[in-house]
């Protein structure tokens, strides 16, 4: 087969280029320490950022679940899969972020794809934060609408974008907080100026969602974005909310279209009931725990104060995704190896998945870490530095 397609070489080319990717099989669950290859470390590139992933009563809501429903939800929503468990969480998640309604899809990248393929048609155009999610760029290119990508965070460049395009209908999208750097958009600003455009204006929470905002219901809550001033927000819950899939929350002429015409939720078969509910226990986890938002932000401002002390570099980030630029790729990957010797998984992220020249170590806590975890990590940081003289400067 690789001879008329060349896979093999591209293959060898990519490992060349040290930009091979690998998988590494966990034989625990999940936490601050996993057992991975058969050796135990401490975790930190996961995204269970509120340490719900492994949790009693979200374990308890899955058992009495699948008592009730069993495993399969045995079609897609629109045929006879959509279930009782399934359709309270949706209402739950729409009281949850202030929204009329709620809908579940299987995953973000779904979510994602479903909401731009569904709104948007040839004709329109779609500004894209040039750091969005893979997701959200792909939903553009389905959707054939002309993709229209801002340099991060660049107010004045989209506004000059919008000014310039004469697109039919135009839609901004950003992440909320971005996956890879940690920072967040401006969405007061973009929200506005959706608003002067008369733009629709969606953004992708899926690292906000859980973690952020006075009950946890994300950066449009810290933000203060109501329905109208953001219609479509999503947010995905294999992340904070230790669970899986994903949901769009707006105005019902949203959800609705949505249901009519987003080919991955049409097309596609319902996630098992049993996980609904225990994501509907997770929302009432993220809802009541406060202790789990504070925790975490008392050890990302844990890492980032010996950080400084230590001078290692920083980026601006103040969420749970606080990544080391390293630079060059290679050095990213022995530095990453180099922890992992040391016991500490650290995922070493590099180009597509971020711009050339950026590699980095992604490091992402959790309220289950704890303080001396956090201790020993810079200090494998600092040594890893010293054997590798890895880093470059990191703004
Ligand atoms: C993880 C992620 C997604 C995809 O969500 P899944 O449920 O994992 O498919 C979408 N957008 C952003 C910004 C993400 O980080």
């Amino acid at each position: 087969m690789s001879d008329g397609f060349g896979l093999a070489p591209a293959l060898a080319e990519r490992k060349a280029k040290n930009r091979y990717r690998e998988r590494r099989a966990v034989h625990s669950p999940q936490g601050p320490r996993i057992e991975i290859d058969g050796k135990q470390v401490l975790n930190f590139c996961s995204n269970d950022y509120l340490g719900l992933a492994n949790h009693a009563s979200l374990k308890q809501a899955v058992h009495a679940a699948v008592d009730c429903y069993g495993v399969g939800s045995g079609a897609s929503h629109l045929v006879c899969g959509h279930s009782h468990e399934h359709h309270q969480l949706e209402q739950d998640l729409a009281e949850f972020t202030g929204r009329e309604r709620a809908l579940l899809f299987s995953t973000g990248y779904m979510a994602n794809l479903g909401v731009l393929q569904a709104l948007l048609e040839r004709g329109d155009a779609v500004f894209e934060d040039k750091l969005n999610h893979a997701s959200l760029i792909d939903g553009a290119l389905l959707s054939r609408a002309k993709l229209v990508r801002y340099r991060h965070c660049d107010l004045l460049g989209l506004e000059r974008q919008l000014a310039a395009s004469e697109a039919r209908r135009k839609l901004i999208v950003t992440d909320g907080v971005f996956s890879m750097d940690g920072d967040s958009a401006p969405l007061a600003e973009l929200s506005a100026l959706a608003q002067k455009y008369k733009a629709l204006f969606m953004v992708d929470d899926a690292h906000g969602i859980g973690c952020l905002g006075s009950s946890g219901a994300g950066l449009a809550q810290a933000f203060k974005l109501d329905q109208t001033q953001l219609p479509i927000l999503v947010g995905t819950l294999g992340k904070a909310f230790g669970s899986f899939g994903a949901f769009v929350a707006g105005g019902a002429e949203l959800i609705e279209t949505l249901i009519q015409a987003a080919r991955s939720y049409i097309y596609t078969t319902a996630m098992p009931p049993a996980v609904a509910a225990a994501t509907r226990e997770a929302l009432r986890l993220v809802r009541e725990e406060h202790w789990r938002r504070e925790r975490l932000q008392s050890l990302v401002f844990l890492f980032r104060s010996l950080c400084a002390r230590e001078g290692l570099p920083l980026t601006e980030s103040l969420s749970a995704i606080q990544p080391v630029i390293v630079g060059d790729d290679e050095r990213a990957l022995e530095l990453s190896e180099f922890l992992f010797s040391e016991g500490f998984l650290v995922s070493a992220i590099r180009p597509p998945t971020v711009p050339e020249g950026t590699a980095r170590l992604r490091i992402t806590f959790s309220a289950a870490h704890s303080e001396e975890q956090v201790k020993a990590l810079v200090a494998a940081l600092v040594l890893g530095k010293q054997n590798l003289d890895a880093f470059v400067d990191g703004t």
